[in-house]
């Protein structure tokens, strides 16, 4: 599986090349943690279907079934990915935060929810009212599990779910799905693994992390962006009404003259209203296919190599402090934050595309909590952070290369005068 950056004319080749000194370097992508670029098979096999691109479960003639066929078949695709019970039902929606949000307005009334206060804003915010407890994310890993026993036992009787990040977003650091599953289930909680930052990296099983849903996004997952899904039980989304509502999730609609009477599909076309993206879903089919094929060993290896090497980098840079929920030992996946002394995160971030061809992402990284809580026990005053993050297509050239330029921007500062338009520092 390769990755290509070649930028479409489109744009104009400058963005290739360091603006502030013309080297033509390659662009050194340090930002998978956000999006990922596609791979080559997810572009010919969209590319494939894009002359038979119809309508979804909407028409008779031969391209209409051609996508329904495809469509259909994604769903056994992502069943696969995620090794789903033959009773999981697959909505696909279009990413995590809308998964999330579906599963959020389909839960039995009262239900409590648990969290903990970290998780990305997707995984944060969709749960509203009295019922939610969220739980101070402790310093270790193995500290969360009887956190988590804590808070359920104090959770009123009644339907519960536990919602929990494979990978943070911010860390990369893996949380302990199994054993908080296993701790849900002694409470009789469901328990949604919110695996958008996990599944580009490791395998994700439901049933031997015996978790009820995984929600996902194909832009994090090398296929381009409008698809992802909600995998799990079937019940709880079969029994309550859509909160997207219009042609596709209605059985049957009638007019009963002062209100009309509406049949609502069964799961999943229940929750997916509007004409389906076909292409999307079948993108991130293909990725997710593409990983099925390639297996884990590999891409498992590459990253690991890749991660030791930046992190062992970045800790020769002087005044960089990298961002770590749990101890500094603790397993992650390819996705390092940092804050530097003095330096401005917007600025050092600026300079490195500018200079040196490096994109990596500053901010607060939608999990606002958790990272301006980690930058200030990093004794940071800053609200942003840096963030590095790897994928397939990073190389050792573009680590050396981004820990080279940190350690220059310590020393020397940028090389070119830069100033702040709209927030955002260009040189
Ligand atoms: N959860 C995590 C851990 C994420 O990293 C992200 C994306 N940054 C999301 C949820 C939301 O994903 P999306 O923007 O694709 O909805």
């Amino acid at each position: 599986a390769r990755t290509g950056y070649t930028v479409p004319a489109v744009v104009g080749a400058q963005l290739c090349v360091p603006l502030v000194t013309g080297d033509r370097i390659g662009y050194a992508n340090l930002d998978h943690a956000a999006s990922a670029p596609c791979l080559e098979r997810v572009r010919d096999a969209v590319n494939e279907l894009l002359p038979w691109y119809a309508s979804v479960h909407r028409g008779a003639g031969l391209a209409s079934q051609v996508s329904t066929r495809v469509y259909e078949q994604a769903r056994d695709t992502l069943r696969r990915f995620v090794g789903a019970r033959s009773s999981d039902t697959v909505v696909f929606t279009r990413n995590t935060t809308d998964s999330l949000n579906l599963l959020a307005r389909s839960l039995p009334r009262r239900t409590a929810v648990v969290l903990f206060d970290t998780e990305h804003h997707a995984a944060l915010l969709p749960w509203r009212g009295p019922n939610v407890r969220r739980v101070r994310t402790p310093d270790s890993a193995g500290a969360a599990v009887p956190a988590l026993e804590a808070a359920l036992r104090e959770c009123p009787q009644g339907p519960r779910l536990v919602v929990v990040t494979g990978a943070s977003n911010v860390t990369g650091e893996l949380w302990p799905v199994a054993e908080l599953a296993q701790v849900a289930r002694r409470h009789g909680a469901r328990i949604v693994l919110d695996a958008a930052q996990l599944a580009p990296h490791r395998p994700v099983d439901i049933k031997a992390l015996d978790v009820d849903y995984v929600v996902l996004s194909g832009h994090k997952l090398y296929a381009p962006f409008g698809a992802g899904a909600l995998i799990g039980r079937a019940d709880w989304l079969q029994a309550a009404d859509p909160y997207l509502v219009g042609g596709g999730a209605t059985k049957n609609v009638v007019d009963w003259g002062d209100h009309l009477g509406v049949a609502w599909s069964a799961v999943p076309e229940r929750h997916e209203a509007g004409s389906p993206n076909v292409a999307g879903v079948h993108a991130l089919a293909a990725a997710c296919d593409t990983f099925i094929q390639h297996g884990w060993d590999q891409v498992e290896a590459h990253e690991r190599t890749l991660l030791a090497r930046l992190r062992e980098g970045l800790a020769t840079v002087p005044g960089l402090h990298e961002l770590s929920l749990f101890d500094a030992e603790h397993d992650r996946v390819g996705v390092v934050s940092f804050t530097i002394d003095g330096l401005d995160a917007g600025l050092v971030a600026a300079a490195l595309s500018a200079e040196y061809g490096i994109g990596v992402r500053d901010g607060a990284f939608c999990a606002h909590i958790a990272t301006r809580r980690l930058l200030g026990r990093a004794g940071s005053t800053e609200q942003r952070a840096l963030r590095a993050s790897l994928g397939l297509g990073s190389t050792a050239e573009h680590v050396d290369r981004l820990v080279g330029a940190l350690r220059r921007l310590v020393a020397e500062g940028p090389r070119a005068a830069y100033h702040q338009v709209d927030g955002r520092w260009v040189p």
